[in-house]
Formats: structure tokens, sequence, C-alpha cells
């Protein structure tokens, strides 16, 4: 059944031509230990999501912190990319997949090798200062706190500094938003993996490319919000799923 089904997906991304794009959440990345945040085994059943919003940030930002370097930093800085992450980059490395539209703040699909990387809530591995735009990788200010307990200052303008990690309460940037807005537009297969597709505004992006005319494929453990509008719905994990298509999609290109 599956071959089946990863076939028709292979196809389908052949005959795209390159106009397709594939919109990833945090179901891609459990299979590389990361917890989905919202699923039943998530975070937010252990701790209260209150304390990831901008408000309590601003307002306790040590404890913030030291909430970000026990519980986050560490899991997303020692997760390797699966092998979904690299079914992925491969498939943009044959000049099917124009861009990864992701939730995800994990930079799995970076050291995968994907090269178009469109990350709309943010990196865990940078921080940014809210005031001054001011942006780093986050290592050294880890490193810091460990040492102090003092959320770090913008060494320009003296703000806290802020992982790089969009929080509740928090507009998403606008330039990542405004480039996935037009590769929605323009795309003609969309390819969900491991998203239930109930956060927005990211899940408008591949709303927006169905009621555009592109092709919907959802492959997820789940149900999802637009199952019914979807060519195909894959229940598999994206892990054992996605290789088989890009070696289908190999044959279909005679690279092998
Ligand atoms: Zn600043």
């Amino acid at each position: 059944m599956s071959m089946r089904e990863a076939e028709v997906i292979a196809r389908a991304l052949v005959e795209a031509k390159g106009k397709s794009v594939v919109f990833t959440g945090a179901g891609i990345s459990t299979e590389s230990g990361i917890p989905d945040f919202r699923g039943p085994q998530g975070l937010w059943n252990m701790i209260s999501p209150q304390v990831v919003t901008l408000e309590y940030f601003l307002k306790r930002p040590d404890e913030s912190w030291w909430m970000y370097t026990e519980m986050f930093y560490p899991t997303l800085a020692n997760a390797k990319p699966n092998p979904a992450h690299y079914a992925i980059a491969e498939l943009e490395a044959l000049g099917l997949v124009e861009a990864v539209i992701t939730q995800n703040v994990d930079c799995l699909h970076q050291k995968a090798g994907s090269k178009r990387v469109i990350e709309l809530h943010g990196r865990f591995d940078q921080v940014q200062c809210l005031k001054c735009g001011f942006r780093d990788d986050i290592e050294k200010y880890v490193s810091e706190f460990m040492r102090t307990k003092i959320a770090p200052k913008c060494p320009n303008c003296g703000f806290v500094l802020k992982p790089a990690v969009v929080y509740f309460g928090e507009r998403l940037p606008e330039d990542e938003l405004e480039e996935a807005f037009a590769l929605a537009h323009s795309c003609r297969v969309v390819l969900v993996v491991g998203s239930s597709l109930v956060v927005y505004p990211a899940a408008w992006i591949p709303e927006i490319a169905i009621q555009r005319g592109a092709k919907l494929f959802i492959v997820n453990i789940t149900p999802t919000r637009l199952d019914s509008y979807a060519e195909l719905v894959v229940r598999e994990r994206a892990g054992v799923f996605l290789p088989t298509v890009v070696e289908h999609v190999k044959q279909i290109l005679k690279l092998k």
C-alpha cells in the first residue's frame, strides 16, 4: 500500500517540475527525539504554556532564560536529523523541492542539508534583541547565563536578549511569512509532513496553496484539518515513508 502511495507522490513531485513546497511541523522531528510540544506527550502537559509567552519573558526574563536553558536548549542542540529530513533535502538537491516552510525551530532541515528553509516560528540557536534587531548565535549567551543566572543584555542597546524563537503572543517574522505566502501562491504541489495544521497563521500556507490550485499531499500520523482536501493522506511515520518517495523519484528520473 505505502509503495503505491509513495509512487503517487513521487510522480506529482516530478510533474510539478520544481514547483513544490514542503510544509513541516513538529511531527517530523519527534523521530529525532524532540517532543511535539502540543501533542499528548508534549511539554505543555508538564509545564504551562503561560511561561512561553512574550509577556512572561518581559516580566521575568531570568526565569524565562532558566527554563529555556534547562528544558529547551539541550534537547534541541543535541538533536540529529532523521531520514525524513534527509529525504526532503535530497528532493531539493534533485531540483524537485523549491523550499521547506517549517513551523519547527530545531534547525534539523539545515542540519540535513536543506538550503532554502523558511522558519515561521524562528530558530532555537540564535538570540535577538526586540528593541534594535541585533541577532547572534545563542551558544555563548547560554554559557553566560549558566554562569550568572541573569538574562543576557544586547551589546548594542542594553535591552534584554531573547532566544530567536517565536513565543506565544509574539508576531511571526514578517519577511519569512511574506516569502512563504509567495510560495503558497506559486507552487503546484504542497507536501505537508508532520503537522496537524491547527496553528495559525502558519497553517494558512497550505490552505492558500490549495485555493490557488496546488495539489495537497499529507504525511501525518494523526488526522489533520485539511485531510478532506488532500489528493492523498498517508498515515505513516515520515522517516519510514519519505525515503521510499525519494526511491521512486529516482526510478522515474532514471537515476538508478
Ligand atoms: Zn538591542
